[in-house]
């Protein structure tokens, strides 16, 4: 019998990419997602794929998807314009969504897999991360919807692998991109390479100096099918620990697409975090994992769908 996986958010950026990875794999795989950020044309490709089976819903709402050996729990907004816009929404996914999936993976005695985010880390004081820092979070600012719903689905996932012995794997997930990103959910890569291929200036917040860490999708989700096998349960950071500044991004994404697109300057988001760049030792050693795709690599194999999106 192949193994049976639940993945929720199936029809978002990575929930999408996971699913490819777990059939290519032999998996069975039930998909869910209520399309809040997610989209169907990313699981258009398996529309006549026989081990591929999707229902529409809102995992707030407790369901039984039936026997299962892994659950993946993908959903939630992850994009800021997304998540400031559905804020409850994303307390609520955070939350509750997340415990019926625990719950479900509790009753099937299956793997659980927890999409986790450097952002548990807010603004952070230490540099690079590692996952043994606790983190520099403002519980009440705007990005604290998204912020504390994922700590707060840590401490939960954590909870019930303690206390009721469900075998889970919390993943946190620095700044990731490829096909698929959407392109006008506001993130960073998605902006600026939609911005240099219609030739429309890259909007810069703040003057640009923050620094992110983008990891390429496929060894994203290299990273994810690793863990989600392994026996670890504490947070493991997967990201490409290769640090750029914004201007730095703008500039490889010009370079990438061969754009003259002009620099524009826009307020920096409040509570934006000045920094941010994963200590990957641990995936390293535990799961003989870390990244092969660098920054300008990733675009180029980007470029495609952010064309086709045009
Ligand atoms: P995405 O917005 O493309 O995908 C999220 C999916 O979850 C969407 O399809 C959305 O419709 C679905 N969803 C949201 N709420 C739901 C609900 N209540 N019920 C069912 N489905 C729901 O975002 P993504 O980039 O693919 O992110 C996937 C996961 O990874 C998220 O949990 C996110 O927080 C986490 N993550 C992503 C990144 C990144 O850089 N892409 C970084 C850190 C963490
Ligand atoms: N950013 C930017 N221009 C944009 C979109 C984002 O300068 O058009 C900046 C944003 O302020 C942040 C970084 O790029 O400093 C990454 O933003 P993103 O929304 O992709 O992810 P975050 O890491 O903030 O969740």
């Amino acid at each position: 019998m192949p193994q049976r996986a639940l993945v929720t958010g199936a029809a978002g950026f990575l929930g999408s990419h996971l699913t490819d990875r777990l059939l290519a794999e032999g998996f069975t795989v039930l998909g869910v997602d209520n399309f809040s950020t997610g989209n169907p044309g990313n699981l258009a490709h398996l529309v006549s794929e026989p081990r591929f089976a999707f229902e529409e819903r809102d995992i707030c709402q407790f369901f039984d998807p039936g026997p299962v050996d892994f659950v993946f729990n993908m959903a939630s907004p992850a994009s800021p314009p997304e998540y400031l816009r559905l804020a409850l929404e994303t307390l609520h996914v955070g939350s509750i969504g997340t415990e019926n999936a625990l719950a479900i993976a509790h009753k099937y005695d299956a793997a659980f897999l927890h999409a986790s985010t450097s952002e548990c880390y807010g603004d952070p004081l230490v540099h690079p991360q590692p996952e043994s820092y606790w983190g520099n979070v403002n519980p009440v600012g705007p990005r604290s919807v998204y912020d504390e719903a994922k700590r707060f689905s840590e401490s939960l996932t954590m909870a019930w692998h303690r206390y009721r012995g469900v075998n889970t794997h919390l993943v946190r997930i620095f700044n990731t991109y490829g096909p698929r990103l959407h392109p006008s959910d506001g993130r960073v890569i998605s902006n600026f390479v939609m911005q240099a291929l219609r030739g429309e200036p890259l909007t810069v917040y703040g003057d640009g100096s923050q620094t992110r860490s983008f990891c390429f999708v496929s060894d994203l989700i290299d990273g994810i099918f690793r863990l989600a096998l392994s026996d670890e349960h504490l947070p493991v950071n997967i990201g490409n620990p290769i640090e750029f500044t914004i201007l730095e991004c703008a500039q490889a994404v010009l370079e990438v697409t061969g754009s003259a697109s002009t620099l524009t300057f826009a307020q920096l988001p409040q509570d934006d975090p000045t920094r941010r760049q994963p200590d990957i030792t641990r995936a390293r050693s535990i799961l003989d994992w870390e990244p092969k795709i660098s920054l300008r690599e990733g675009l180029t194999l980007s470029l495609d769908f952010f064309r086709s999106q045009l």
